[in-house]
């Protein structure tokens, strides 16, 4: 089969042939029919050096995937062949108290991981090909009725990662709270399609590009970001900043902008790998504000969005390209060039 492989660190992936996957025992083959194109891979092609991460290339990128079940190993039960089904991506040990709990993404126990803090793209081979090996069937989530994997696929990291994201801060977005989302992007606008059908807050979104901006719709205010955004965020919030601040971006301006614009014992989350630095100091934030980075989400909460998504209350914005235009999918992604998610169809 084909697949869409990083050979190297600091190098675009490349088309290649790779034999088709089987699976072992308790094993699931998958035929991929969406794999969603996150700028987390852009940074795996031009930001990290061998040593940094946990993995080594080459592998297969697509760590956003779903499709349908094709070939069984042994042992395994309560799937069918043909069956859509979504790839929840965070693949841990299985059996430590996080992984039973469906918190893959922190597992405890990563010598038994069959790859540390990763999954299919991140360290083993991804979905950016024909057939995607996935190592336990709990991994796969049926698809609900009516999503279909184009779909599904950004359900798995762009939406999940938000949904976790935003769903920690829920005690903090009770009605007549603002929660802001910086970067409209591949999550930023699932982030605000989940605030808007799981809280009553008012939503503010920033993103320098207008298109961007066109899919923040269920936004209450959209802002193009300047030297007075925060500002302009405590004008709209009463003086008081923002409750929840979540930064899709993480580049030291928008960590700057985060840092004015949440209030006096909010949120500031960053979910963006954009390197940039955070000060924190005694009057550096407001006071009892909380940091935190997130990473990806749970089990259950990939449910949780796929419901969702089922009930129509969050839709991913995709634009699909067939494998042999996926390195054309991540050039129009790094020069800011695609609104809402890039969905590789192989
Ligand atoms: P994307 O390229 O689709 O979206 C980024 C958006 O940010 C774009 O709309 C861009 O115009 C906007 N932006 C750029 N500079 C800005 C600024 N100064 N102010 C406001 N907006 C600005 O990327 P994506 O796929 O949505 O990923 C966003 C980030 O999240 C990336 O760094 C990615 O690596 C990271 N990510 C993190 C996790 C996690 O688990 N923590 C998971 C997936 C992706
Ligand atoms: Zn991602
Ligand atoms: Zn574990």
């Amino acid at each position: 089969m084909r697949a869409l492989r990083l050979m190297d660190w600091n190098s675009e992936p490349e088309l290649v042939d790779v034999p088709d996957p089987r699976p072992g025992p308790g094993q699931v083959v998958v035929r991929i029919g969406g794999a969603g194109a996150c700028h987390s891979d852009l940074h795996l092609m031009h930001d990290f050096k061998a040593g940094q991460l946990p993995w080594e290339p080459p592998f297969t990128l697509g760590h956003e995937n779903a499709g349908w079940v094709h070939e069984l190993g042994d042992g395994v039960t309560g799937l069918t062949v043909g069956e859509p089904v979504a790839v929840y991506g965070p693949w841990g040990c299985g059996t430590c108290s996080r992984c039973r709990a469906g918190a893959e993404t922190y597992c405890e126990n990563l010598a038994a991981a069959p790859v540390p803090g990763g999954g299919g793209g991140l360290g083993l081979d991804g979905g950016m090909a024909e057939y995607l090996l996935v190592p336990a069937a709990r991994h796969l989530v049926p698809l609900p009725d009516g999503l279909d994997p184009v779909t599904a696929a950004p359900l798995t990291d762009a939406a999940l990662t938000s949904h976790h994201a935003v769903r920690r801060s829920w005690p903090k977005l009770p009605p007549g709270a603002t929660a802001l989302v910086i970067g409209v992007g591949g999550l930023g606008h699932m982030a605000v399609q989940i605030l808007r059908a799981t809280t009553a807050a008012r939503i503010i979104a920033v993103d320098p590009r207008a298109d961007a901006l066109a899919l923040a719709r269920a936004a209450d205010l959209t802002l193009t970001p300047d030297d007075d955004t925060a500002d302009r965020v405590r004008a709209a919030t009463g003086g008081r900043g923002a409750d929840v601040v979540l930064d899709f971006v993480g580049s030291d301006a928008t960590l700057a902008l985060a840092a004015r614009a949440v209030r006096t014992l909010g949120d500031l989350t960053i979910v963006g790998l954009g390197g940039g630095t955070l000060p924190v100091s005694f009057f550096g934030l407001p006071y009892e504000a909380s940091v935190q980075t997130t990473y990806w989400g749970t089990r259950p909460e990939l449910q949780e969005v796929l419901d969702l998504a089922a009930r129509g209350l969050i839709t991913p914005a995709t634009t699909t390209f067939p494998l042999d235009r996926a390195v054309e999918a991540y050039r129009r992604l790094a020069a800011g060039d695609l609104t809402g998610r890039a969905v590789i169809v192989p």
